[in-house]
């Protein structure tokens, strides 16, 4: 199974939340500042969209502009397969809505207009009509008879029958949930994702396990690339996603803006785009792996992007990846932290609280770089993450290494739109946690991010004749668990005093309190009340803060304080927490390297899933008091061909879109498929 972690942002962004979100609507303290209206740009039910600046963009050279515009064109062409891939009615009822409010001449501010289009914001934010973390079916609040009107009079084509569709909106039970991993249930039937059709759990489990070949030292991520279902004679068949193939139009858009993109790149940037256009037309997943190796070679390009099947969370299964794309440039002046971690990497590994016959002889090519993003798509967009370590293929990642990034204007743009929300003083019980919070949450994060990317994923080695696909479901929140322990435990040693990354260890105190307030109670926030835990990073959180808890509960490590009614979970012993982060370590790589799947899924089973309904339910009334979205997201900002003479003399960055003029502008610009695939 693949190491996990593009989608850092929830290891990251839920720890701090507090100071990473805000809120300028119902303030509860009275010298609350006005935000300053360019961060946000929209915010709905629990989400905030904000925008992102491109600092340095126009100091490029005109062909790297070039280079970022060509490959955002190509970004921005993969939208509509995401919407698919997550469920297969999602681009039916997105251009449903989509007619109905562009050309509805009603009262924009009668109640049901203004729910739908509520109601489309997180269609347009989650990619689908799901959840885009809880994974829940959207409740729509306009009323059917309503809807059946507006379909009526406005949406000149539609797929489906009208009846269909109102079910598939309106009846709760189905379609339910995106991604049901509930262990013993078959999570393929169970969940909405349009990654299976007419097939079952243990279909697909067989089919995959036939293709294996235990010999191959370069094993192919099988099943990466398409949809399994049957053909007409009921024999189990690929839908793979290229060129001629499954979601073919939208390829086309991508490959001919790749080669555009091509025509102005260096090499060794030229030959890479030319393997992923090969692996578009092919569909040939050894033509991708060729693709990453290269890909994670280049250390001397200075734009940079992703654009594939890259993620496996959204498949219940892990093998299906969902499609994503950014595109970004090296912040030079930020690579300093990085590069140091990078440089002592074989420190790190060597004195991992692991067993060492588990630990890395030798840790290859870890790079890491801090990046401004230039453009997000798909998977990546509007929820973005705020790090990326790719290629996912544990031999490639073993062989040629990993690249690690860091991306540096989306943290910034998370810090400035969040000031002074009252969070921390909500949750936090401690005076002096919430001042080292105030001082050392940044670094602490960044930091985390870091050594949780640059290193943790990387760590580790596997046991003779493990494969890798021995934890199954439970894998991605096992990994997950591995690199943020990882990070964990080395925040909280002198060596990163000694090499002058942090001033002083309070950095690892303020982070600790924050994580463990965050995995044991806060981040129940984002989470409905009756639901348990399913997300991989929540999970991991979760994990690891019970875990420490429950294990450090007779030295009162971790204790339950209640004051006023209200509960805090505060950090007595800062030592000993750390560990106890070394001895959950120590147990997780060996659960990683022998493959012992029994001790992962109790692990995962005791620990992470199931929610205390009591502390569910004052998290839920605490939290809403300070009206805060638990979620973000972000618009891009656009970018324009300067021409003289039918040649390209520059090219303009612009901020101009606001949040449904973008999402609008893309459904109409950028969607290439039918409704249904
Ligand atoms: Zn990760």
């Amino acid at each position: 199974m693949r190491n996990l972690c593009s989608i850092l942002i929830f290891t990251i962004m839920t720890i701090n939340l507090s100071t990473l979100t805000s809120c300028n609507c119902c303030s509860s303290t009275s010298d609350e500042q006005t935000q300053p209206a360019p961060w946000i740009v929209d915010r709905f039910d629990d989400i905030k969209v904000l925008r992102y600046e491109v600092p340095g963009f126009e100091n490029l050279p005109l062909n790297q502009k070039m280079l970022i515009y060509y490959l955002s064109e190509a970004t921005k062409c993969g939208r509509d397969i995401l919407f698919d891939q997550n469920f297969k009615y999602n681009l039916t009822i997105r251009r449903a809505l989509e007619q109905i409010y562009t050309s509805y001449d009603g009262d924009r501010a009668a109640a049901d207009f203004v729910a739908m289009e509520k109601y489309l914001k997180k269609v347009w934010f989650a990619n689908g009509i799901h959840h885009h973390y809880s994974n829940d079916k959207f409740r729509a609040e306009f009323s059917r008879e309503w809807f059946e009107q507006m379909i009526d009079i406005y949406v000149k084509e539609l797929p489906i029958a009208k009846e269909e569709l109102c079910e598939i909106i309106f009846n709760p039970s189905l379609y339910a949930s995106r991604l049901n991993q509930t262990d013993g249930v078959d999570m393929v039937k169970e969940s909405a994702c349009n990654y299976y059709e007419g097939v079952t759990m243990k279909e697909v489990e067989e089919f995959y396990a036939a293709m294996v070949d235990e010999k191959d030292p370069h094993p192919i991520s099988y099943g990466l690339n398409s949809q399994l279902t049957k053909d007409a004679d009921g024999k189990i068949v690929e839908r793979v996603w290229h060129l001629g193939g499954m979601y073919s139009d939208a390829i086309q858009q991508i490959v001919f803006w790749l080669e555009k993109a091509r025509a102005v790149a260096e090499e060794p940037q030229k030959s890479i785009i030319d393997a992923l256009i090969n692996y578009y037309r092919t569909g040939n997943l050894r033509e991708f792996d060729r693709y990453n190796v290269l890909w994670v070679g280049d250390n001397v390009s200075n734009v940079d992007f992703v654009n594939g099947f890259i993620e496996n969370y959204g498949d219940p299964l892990g093998f299906k990846a969902s499609w994503e794309g950014t595109v970004n440039f090296v912040d030079s002046a930020a690579c300093h932290r990085t590069e140091i971690i990078s440089k002592n990497a074989q420190w790190f590994e060597d004195n991992s609280p692991i067993n060492p016959e588990f630990r890395k002889k030798e840790v290859k090519g870890v790079s890491a770089k801090v990046i401004t993003v230039a453009m997000l798509g798909g998977d990546c967009y509007p929820a973005t993450p705020i790090g990326i370590n790719l290629p996912n293929a544990d031999w490639i990642r073993k062989e040629y290494g990993s690249k690690s990034v860091t991306i540096d204007n989306i943290t910034y743009a998370y810090d400035n739109a969040a000031q002074g929300n009252g969070f921390n003083e909500e949750f936090m019980l401690r005076e002096e946690d919430r001042a080292r919070i105030k001082e050392y949450g940044k670094i602490g994060d960044d930091l985390h991010t870091d050594l949780h990317e640059c290193l943790g994923h990387g760590s580790g080695q596997l046991a003779k004749g493990v494969t890798g696909g021995e934890l199954k479901s439970y894998s991605s929140t096992l990994e997950e668990t591995r690199a943020d322990l990882f990070a964990l435990y080395y925040l909280g040693d002198e060596k990163l005093v000694e090499l002058g990354l942090i001033p002083s260890l309070d950095v690892a105190k303020a982070q600790y309190a924050s994580y463990i307030m965050n995995g044991i109670m806060t981040q129940l926030s984002r989470i409905e009340p009756g639901k348990n835990v399913e997300e991989s990073h929540m999970r991991n959180r979760k994990l690891i803060a019970e875990w420490c808890y429950e294990h450090g509960k007779d030295e009162k490590i971790i204790e339950w304080v209640e004051q006023n009614g209200k509960r805090y979970i505060v950090v007595n012993d800062f030592d000993g927490l750390r560990k106890l982060f070394g001895e959950l370590l120590y147990e997780v790589q060996r659960i990683k390297s022998e493959g012992d799947y029994e001790a992962g899924r109790k692990l995962v089973e005791d620990y992470a899933v199931k929610v205390d309904p009591e502390l569910h339910k004052e998290v839920l009334e605490r939290y809403a008091q300070l009206g805060i979205e638990p979620y973000s997201g972000f618009v891009n900002p656009s970018y324009e061909l300067v021409e003289n003479d039918g040649e390209v003399v520059d090219v303009k960055l612009h901020y101009n879109h606001n949040y449904i003029e973008q999402m609008l502008h893309y459904s109409k610009d950028y969607s290439f498929l039918p409704s249904l695939n």
